[in-house]
């Protein structure tokens, strides 16, 4: 769940409020993220992902409120860190990006179809069963 913002660091982009996909920050007064909605987080970590000032913590325990100290995350090099395993910096994609995961899917998905409409391939099929 998401836990931290830290304003020191924070630069007011609203990168995060536009990509949280449950509308959990808002652009506070000063310009600065605030999380509004904590309740609705759904642990995804878009929003530490994007943030180009490692500004965010979002805690891998989904359930509970972690009541994490901003100053002892920045000293475990913490702030930030799911954002860095994931091959990212500074909210550039770094490897992620590249997962093929989805264009397999999309691949598999087009041949069934095909495979479905196509007559060829139903006589194939059942050739090569037979
Ligand atoms: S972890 Fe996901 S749902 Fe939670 S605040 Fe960040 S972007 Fe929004
Ligand atoms: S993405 Fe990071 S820098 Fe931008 S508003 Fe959110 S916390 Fe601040």
């Amino acid at each position: 769940m998401i836990e931290i913002v830290n304003g020191d660091r924070c630069i007011g982009c609203d990168i995060c409020v536009k990509v949280c996909p449950r509308d959990v920050f808002d652009s506070g007064a000063d310009g600065l993220a605030v999380i509004a909605r904590k309740s609705d987080c759904q642990t995804c970590f878009l929003c530490e992902l994007y943030c180009p000032v490692d500004a965010l913590y979002v805690s891998p325990h989904a359930e509970v409120d972690d009541r994490v100290d901003s100053e002892e995350l920045i000293a475990q090099n913490l702030l930030g860190s799911y954002t860095r395993h994931m091959g990212w910096s500074r909210g550039k994609m770094g490897g992620t990006d590249k997962d093929p995961t989805r264009q397999l899917r999309g691949f598999n998905r087009v041949g069934r179809e095909n495979e479905k409409v196509t007559p060829e391939a139903e006589g194939q099929g059942a050739g090569g069963r037979g």
